[in-house]
């Protein structure tokens, strides 16, 4: 019985169908003061002191960068609160009480076209480290150590594809503002100086294509491409997606830029583009509640804004009696969270609640399928045995490293084993 699966239910088409609610007017707004990447950080404002939409309020540090944190309404500096982050961690918040007026920061001058045909390579770097920008896909890796590579780039892509269930913040995004992701790629290909741009959506995106294509009428003097991708999970991978957009294959662990490519989320790409034009930082995201254990919902909501908020406006928990389990981001890699006072950050896109019905893990019957299953072709199930034994060297053999963490193993598994959690414990001892 081995099953090779990559066609997973997305459960997309009933979200994208949702009206998307604007909440960009929260009472309190919440700013962790560290994140994954930053693990210390501090702040450059005192309690009382009134700030603007985009001034910095501080500064995220971490080993190898630091990321400002900046204000994304204007009013009063109360005080600080512990609540969650993305990476599920309770970490410190600055909060600021929102004075619902939006008095922009006197840096928020928008750019003119003329400005920004003169900037150089290094004035979009300084433009994309002050915004703060990371990867808002999920990596929230800084996008100017990106844009700062020596090697020639040929060729950005940008990354459409979403491949991940129940996430439709990239889709709602290209399809109510494709022209923004458009311009963003056109800044990122300036910036690096690559003269191709491609922008790889799902086959299945037909709609998007149109958009993009009517809007790729107005930019015909640069070289840019939309190319369809498979319409599986992992498409949105970045090595499986360059692989079948560009047809060039890059190993595991290699930059990018060593083979003239530079890849960026499409939401990331918009964040470039508000940057370089209207010198903002990201100031707010689509936000997706999803699963059987709460009403669902889209949200367009400020950076800040404590979800809390939003599942009290969605409706709240169905069957509020009844355990939940509640993940941030997706159901194949997001985090398992035990509260639901997550504060939304650049990468905060979608909440999942499910109704708890515990399932019960039964032993490994050798069906194979998690290895005839996995995008990166190692073996799960002798990962896991390395691990259970503490077999150090047996787990860097097997490559436990190479593991993307995309849940596909724990997914087939018939016996209910969930084999991503010991890759990640594997990858943990193996260091
Ligand atoms: S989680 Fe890791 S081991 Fe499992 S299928 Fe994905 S890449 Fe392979
Ligand atoms: S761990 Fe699960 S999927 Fe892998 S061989 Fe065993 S039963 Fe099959």
């Amino acid at each position: 019985m081995i099953a090779k699966t990559k066609y997973i239910p997305d459960g997309k088409k009933e979200l994208k169908e949702l009206p998307i609610i604007h909440y960009l007017d929260a009472e309190y707004v919440y700013y962790p003061v560290t994140s994954a990447r930053c693990p210390e950080g501090e702040t450059c404002v005192i309690g009382g002191q009134f700030v603007k939409v985009g001034e910095i309020i501080g500064t995220r540090k971490g080993a190898f960068f630091e990321q400002p944190m900046h204000a994304t309404v204007s009013g009063e500096v109360v005080g600080n609160e512990k609540h969650i982050d993305q990476s599920g961690k309770l970490v410190d918040c600055l909060i600021v009480k929102n004075d619902k007026k939006y008095t922009m920061h006197s840096t928020i001058v928008e750019r003119s076209d003329e400005e920004i045909d003169q900037l150089t390579k290094e004035d979009f770097i300084k433009i994309v480290k002050d915004a703060g920008l990371v990867g808002l896909g999920g990596s929230a890796f800084p996008t100017y150590i990106k844009l700062e590579t020596k090697d020639t780039i040929d060729v950005v892509i940008a990354n459409g594809v979403e491949c991940e269930p129940n996430l439709i913040s990239d889709y709602g995004l290209m399809m109510t503002d494709p022209r923004s992701v458009i311009e963003g790629l056109i800044y990122a290909m300036k910036a690096s100086g690559a003269k191709k741009g491609v922008i790889a959506i799902k086959k299945k995106y037909s709609v998007i294509e149109e958009r993009l294509n009517f809007c790729l009428h107005s930019f015909s003097n640069y070289d840019i491409k939309i190319v369809k991708v498979g319409n599986y999970y992992p498409q949105g991978w970045e090595l499986a997606m360059i692989k079948n957009a560009l047809g060039i294959k890059i190993p595991q662990g290699e930059l990018l830029s060593k083979y003239g490519v530079l890849n960026f989320n499409v939401s990331t790409l918009q964040s470039i583009y508000n940057a370089v034009k209207k010198r903002l930082p990201v100031l707010e995201r689509l936000f997706t509640i999803s699963g059987d254990g709460i009403h669902n919902k889209n949200f367009r909501a400020r950076i800040g804004t404590l979800v809390t908020e939003l599942i009290a406006l969605a409706g709240g928990y169905k069957n509020p009696e009844q355990p939940k389990v509640m993940i941030l981001g997706g159901p194949m890699m997001g985090t398992n969270i035990m509260r639901d006072d997550v504060v939304m950050t650049h990468t905060t896109t979608s909440l999942i609640v499910m109704n708890d019905n515990p399932i019960k893990e039964e032993a490994c019957v050798h069906c194979a399928s998690c290895v005839y299953s996995c995008p990166v072709e190692i073996q799960p199930v002798q990962i896991m045995n390395a691990y259970k034994v503490k077999d150090k060297e047996m787990l860097k053999t097997l490559e436990v490293n190479k593991c993307i963490e995309c849940g596909l193993c724990s997914y087939v598994c018939p016996s209910k084993i969930h084999l991503t959690e010991y890759m990640r414990l594997g990858k943990r001892l193996a260091k």
